[in-house]
């Protein structure tokens, strides 16, 4: 039984924080695929809002409707649910599962068909004050689901139970320990409850990361003229004697690095998206860019670092080398420790050596 039905009030978002997306996924579609590919047959998801099921896989699913607080959600899903089973599993949906451990431990303790309850439970590793006074904090348990229950027993409780306000079921159980055969099963596992919008941020950073690398090429042809004229390097307009042939302002390094996120993206390089059309004459750069990072954002990466190469014998980089930097960190929204710029000239060598192109490497690394 899978409880989705709460209104993520503390979450500090309009958005229900069960679709907050980890890795391309929302964070019910990672717990709805981690049961099912364990091989539970049947699921009870719990909701009170039916958009929550945008484009979830509902095969296997059996949607009931949740109640007022989360205690009559799984009263009202333990009495109207079809499926037949010795044994329930409740879990918040809430909370990740991010690994089979946890589950198959369980499976395995409910298949000795001894306990009408298992609760697993992580050990408290701060120090815990109230009132000004430590409590002892060995003798605490920090409660987790899922838990385990004999469906028919723990549905008695829920059903004689008129305390509205309580935030795991194993307490039903807990409460009379004499009566009850309970097994705590400690879980170092990660498997943290999402309730703030930080805690998403930490599980972001614990959660797998794929790390992907895009490489990125662009090369104009420039002219020596006789009056300054600003060209575009980076964002910024650099007072030169050179005028760069583009199509567009031919910024070389925000074409390369565009092309070096699309390249991590699997996508096609930046003349597919932005072909030498009308629209695309003499357009600012930043458009081209601001496009491929909007796919890196829709599709939840992050830039790890960047690290550019320009080629050039005109204009000298390094007078502008912290302008660039400053304008890139904002462009890109990233910090200076996860840029470079390496400027080099081609020793007089080539069509570059000899002050007609120019031109930029850009390697990125996105998570
Ligand atoms: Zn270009």
């Amino acid at each position: 039984m899978l409880l989705a039905a709460g209104k993520s009030t503390r979450f500090n978002s309009k958005e229900n924080k069960l679709l907050s997306k980890l890795s391309n996924k929302t964070i019910l579609e990672h717990n709805i695929e981690q049961i099912k590919k364990i091989g539970f047959k049947k699921i009870s998801l719990v909701i009170n809002d039916k958009n929550i099921l945008k484009n979830i896989d509902t095969s296997r699913l059996e949607i009931i409707k949740g109640g007022k607080t989360r205690s009559l959600s799984v009263k009202n899903a333990l009495n109207n649910s079809n499926i037949k089973a010795k044994y329930v599993f409740i879990h918040d949906a809430a909370r990740i599962l991010n690994s089979d451990t946890l589950l198959l431990r369980l499976i395995k303790e409910a298949n000795k068909k001894i306990y009408d309850c298992i609760i697993p439970y992580s050990k408290c590793n701060d120090t815990v004050v109230q009132n000004y006074k430590n409590i002892n904090r060995e003798d605490l348990k920090l409660i987790k689901t899922p838990q385990v229950f004999l469906k028919k027993k723990i549905t008695l409780l829920h059903n004689k139970n008129n305390s509205l306000e309580f935030t795991d079921d194993s307490k039903l159980m807990r409460e009379n320990p004499k009566e009850f055969k309970i097994k705590y099963m400690l879980d170092n596992g990660l498997n943290l409850k999402i309730t703030h919008k930080e805690d998403l941020e930490v599980l972001k950073t614990n959660f797998a990361r794929t790390t992907r690398v895009g490489l990125g090429y662009d090369i104009h042809r420039i002219q020596k003229i006789d009056k300054f004229n600003l060209i575009s390097l980076g964002s910024i307009k650099i007072k030169s004697k050179i005028k760069v042939i583009s199509h567009s302002d031919g910024d070389v390094i925000l074409h390369a690095i565009t092309d070096s996120i699309l390249g991590a993206l699997s996508l096609r390089d930046i003349g597919t998206y932005f072909p030498n059309n009308k629209i695309n004459k003499n357009r600012n750069s930043l458009d081209f860019l601001d496009y491929a990072l909007t796919k890196l954002k829709n599709q939840n990466f992050k830039i790890s670092n960047i690290d550019l190469m320009i080629i050039s014998e005109v204009p000298k980089i390094n007078p502008y080398y912290k302008s660039i930097i400053n304008s890139l960190v904002k462009i890109l929204n990233i910090n200076k420790n996860q840029i470079t710029i390496k400027a080099t000239t081609n020793e007089k060598s080539g069509l570059i050596g000899k002050s007609e192109f120019i031109a930029c490497w850009s390697n990125i690394s996105i998570y």
